[in-house]
């Protein structure tokens, strides 16, 4: 859930995903992502698309309904959904509005919610279920303002998530990614620059790719993973550990 074109973090997944014989459907938020998701779920050999946007519970119902009647299981589920004003991705988290802070958290943490509590439901063999995050859920990060908000909110829901579904042998985890060039990506102010701080900065000089998002979902979403959950795994190169920027970088 989340593919919105072949830049979105759900399609590096899917792609790995599907590489290694995973049997996939996918949603897509209205007709005009139809356009863009249905080539790349046929490209991977599915053609089970429904249509889900997340404000609309009956819609959440119906890809549940959907999967229940085509496959009467799952093994496991991907969300990666979020959204906010791009108004308030910028300036101060201080003059969060009361309309899009609500808006934020339905979309980007509570879906979270009813959409694995749906997905739980239908794993009858146990199964694993991922989202995604960002960093700035801990450390403020300029602009990103009730995002982090949110992403705190939904990293903390993965961890009751995880109690909740465990003793069902449904495991419940994050991938929190570094900074990726997407469309969600960019609606942040000064993008550019944060990708720019993170090539300089991370231990590893560079950003990630979706490709290296997907290997880490591949992970955590498999029997590679059977003893992880409740857990926010970076794939940052590094970028969490720093404290101070290295001298050498600061010197360039
Ligand atoms: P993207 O724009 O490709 O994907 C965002 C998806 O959210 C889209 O497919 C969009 O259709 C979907 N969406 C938004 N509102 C929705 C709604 N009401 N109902 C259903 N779907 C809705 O961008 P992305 O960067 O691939 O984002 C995927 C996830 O990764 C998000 O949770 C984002 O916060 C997270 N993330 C992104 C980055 C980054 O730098 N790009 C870093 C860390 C985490």
């Amino acid at each position: 859930m989340g593919v919105a074109n072949d830049h979105s973090i759900a399609w590096g997944i899917a792609k790995n995903l599907a590489d290694h014989g995973a049997q996939l459907a996918f949603t897509y938020q209205g007709e005009a992502l139809r356009k863009r998701v249905e080539p790349l779920a046929n490209s991977v050999g599915s053609n089970l698309l429904v249509p889900c946007d997340v404000e609309d519970i009956a819609s959440v119902d119906e890809v549940f309904a959907t999967l229940a009647r085509k496959w009467g299981k799952i093994d496991f589920l991907v969300h990666a959904i979020a959204y906010s004003d791009k108004n308030e991705l910028k300036g101060r988290y201080a003059d969060t509005t009361r309309d899009n802070f609500s808006k934020t958290m339905v979309i980007s943490c509570f879906s979270f919610t009813e959409i694995a509590k749906r997905a739980a439901d239908l794993m009858h063999d146990g199964g694993s279920i991922i989202t995604l995050t960002y960093g700035g859920s801990t450390r403020v990060m300029p602009n990103y303002n009730v995002m982090g908000v949110a992403k705190a909110a939904l990293e903390a829901s993965v961890r009751y998530l995880a109690s909740d579904f465990g003793p069902q042998g449904v495991r419940v985890n994050a991938i929190s990614a570094g900074p990726i060039r997407t469309l969600a990506g960019a609606g942040i102010t000064d993008a550019r620059l944060m990708f720019n701080y993170q090539r300089a900065h991370a231990p590893l000089r560079r950003t990630v790719s979706i490709e290296e998002v997907g290997g880490s979902a591949l992970y955590l979403l498999s029997d590679l993973a059977s003893g992880v959950t409740g857990e926010v795994h970076f794939v940052d190169s590094g970028y969490n550990i720093i404290s101070m920027p290295h001298p050498e970088a600061l010197k360039a």
